[in-house]
C-alpha cells in the first residue's frame, strides 16, 4: 500500500546519503554491531540516515555534537529496532546531549508537608513523550560488548513507554504470549532480588533489580552487548528478548569474535 511516510523516507535516503568514510569510522569503533551481515549493515545504515533526519540533537554546556557523535548515537539507537523499523521510535523527537553525567534536582513533599530536595546524577534519561537525554562520556563508553550501553538502555525505556508508563512491558510482537513474557520476567526479577538480598554477587548489574522497567532496560543492554552472559543467567528472558527484538545476537556475537 502506498504510504506518504515511506515515500518521504525514500526521498531522504536518496538525497542525504551518509558519508562513507564517517560511517566506516563510526562502525569500526562499535564492537556491539560486529557480526551484522551486509544486508543488516545496509539496513542499519538506512535507519541511521532516517533517524538523524527525523530526530533533532540538542547540545548542552557548550558541547559541540558533531556528525560523528550523532552517527554514533544513531547507530546504537537503531540497533534494537533493526528488524522492527523506525516507527517504534514515534512520539518523541529530541536527543539532548550533555558532555558527561548530569545532575537533576528532585523535589518531593512528604506526608507532613515537608519539601525535600536532592540532586540526582544521571548518565541518561528518557522522558515519557519527551526527550532522550544522554551523557556523551557514557555514549563513548558504550558499544564495547561489556554489558554497558546507555543508548540502548534509554531507547529500551522508549520502547517500554509505547504501552504507557514504563513497567518492563513493551508492546509485544504478534505471536508472542503476553502471559509468558510477564511470567518469565517476574520470575527472573524476583530471582535477582533474592540473590541480592541474600548478599550474593550477580553477573548482571544490580541496578536492574530496582524496578521492572530497569530490569527490561538493563537486560536489553546485555542482550545486545553480552548475549552469552544473559543466556547463561536467564535463558528464558533471553528467548523472550530474542523474539521481541527479532535478532539472534548470540549467533552474531560468535561470528563477530
Ligand atoms: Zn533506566
Amino acid at each position: 500500500m502506498f504510504s506518504l511516510r515511506d515515500w518521504r523516507r525514500g526521498r531522504v535516503l536518496r538525497r542525504f546519503p551518509l558519508d562513507e568514510t564517517l560511517w566506516a569510522e563510526v562502525i569500526a569503533r562499535l564492537p556491539v554491531i560486529d557480526g551484522l551481515n551486509a544486508d543488516e549493515l545496509g539496513n542499519l545504515r538506512e535507519l541511521c540516515t532516517l533517524f538523524m533526519h527525523e530526530k533533532s540533537f540538542e547540545a548542552t554546556q557548550g558541547l559541540d555534537v558533531t556528525p560523528r557523535m550523532q552517527l554514533s548515537i544513531a547507530a546504537q539507537a537503531c540497533l534494537p529496532i533493526l528488524n522492527l523499523g523506525l516507527d517504534w521510535y514515534d512520539g518523541w523527537s529530541t536527543i539532548i546531549v550533555y558532555p558527561g553525567e548530569f545532575v537533576h534536582r528532585r523535589e518531593d513533599i512528604d506526608e507532613a508537608g515537608v519539601v525535600h530536595e536532592w540532586d540526582e546524577v544521571h548518565s541518561g534519561e528518557s522522558w515519557e513523550y519527551g526527550p532522550v537525554i544522554l551523557s556523551w562520556a557514557d555514549v563513548e563508553a558504550s558499544g564495547r560488548c561489556d554489558g554497558y550501553n546507555v543508548v540502548i538502555h534509554e531507547l529500551a525505556h522508549k520502547l517500554d513507554m509505547l504501552s504507557g508508563e514504563p513497567n518492563g512491558f513493551p508492546p509485544l510482537q504478534s505471536g508472542m504470549d503476553v502471559g509468558q513474557w510477564s511470567q518469565v520476567f517476574s520470575v527472573a526479577f524476583e530471582n535477582m532480588n533474592h540473590r541480592l538480598d541474600a548478599g550474593h554477587d550477580t553477573a548482571i548489574d544490580p541496578y536492574a533489580a530496582g524496578h521492572p522497567a530497569e530490569f527490561f532496560a538493563v537486560l536489553s543492554e546485555y542482550f545486545f552487548e553480552m548475549p552469552r552472559l544473559l543466556q547463561n543467567e536467564y535463558p528464558e528472558v533471553f528467548a523472550q528478548l530474542e523474539a521481541f527484538y527479532r535478532q539472534d545476537t548470540l549467533r552474531r556475537l560468535d561470528k563477530g569474535l
